[in-house]
């Protein structure tokens, strides 16, 4: 009796089984054919890319998304000039380093950003022949 039980359940899994490779069979395939579809193709909004700066002015040079970064992939410069409105001392930036290479897009580093200086974009070709190019300067535009 015991037998024919187990067999029965048996088949009720394989079923189960089959169910979900039909079901998966026949549904609408959607493998991306990269890169044949490199001009079409659209990263997930979410996609953490690589760290980008697309307005430098915005960047106040506080330095909490370099102190965020768990190993060093952000180097900033910064210089104290006068302000020219106030006249005071204020911090400017001068240089915003980021080494694509170490980064491991946890995304502290934009969280910890006060001002929302900086984002990751979705671009996700990066493939060079030297570490160094990996070192991006984001604030180019400033430069
Ligand atoms: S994503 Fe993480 S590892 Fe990359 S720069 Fe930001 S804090 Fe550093
Ligand atoms: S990018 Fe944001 S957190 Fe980093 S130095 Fe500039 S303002 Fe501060």
């Amino acid at each position: 009796m015991g037998y024919i039980k187990g067999l029965f359940r048996g088949l009720g899994s394989l079923l189960t089984g089959m169910k979900v490779t039909f079901r998966e069979f026949f549904t609408k395939k959607i493998t991306e054919q990269y890169p044949e579809n490199r001009a079409s193709l659209k990263m997930y909004d979410r996609f953490c890319g690589e760290l980008v700066m697309p307005d430098p002015d915005k960047c106040i040079a506080c330095g909490l998304c370099q102190m965020a970064c768990p190993n060093g992939t952000i180097s900033i410069t910064t210089e104290t000039a006068a302000d020219p409105q106030t006249g005071k001392p204020k911090k400017r930036l001068v240089k915003y380093e980021y080494d694509l290479g170490s980064c491991m897009f946890c995304h502290l580093c934009v969280n910890a950003c006060p001002h929302d200086a900086i984002r990751f974009d979705t671009d996700f070709e990066h493939a060079v022949f030297t570490r160094s190019k990996l070192v991006k300067t984001l604030n180019k535009q400033q430069l």
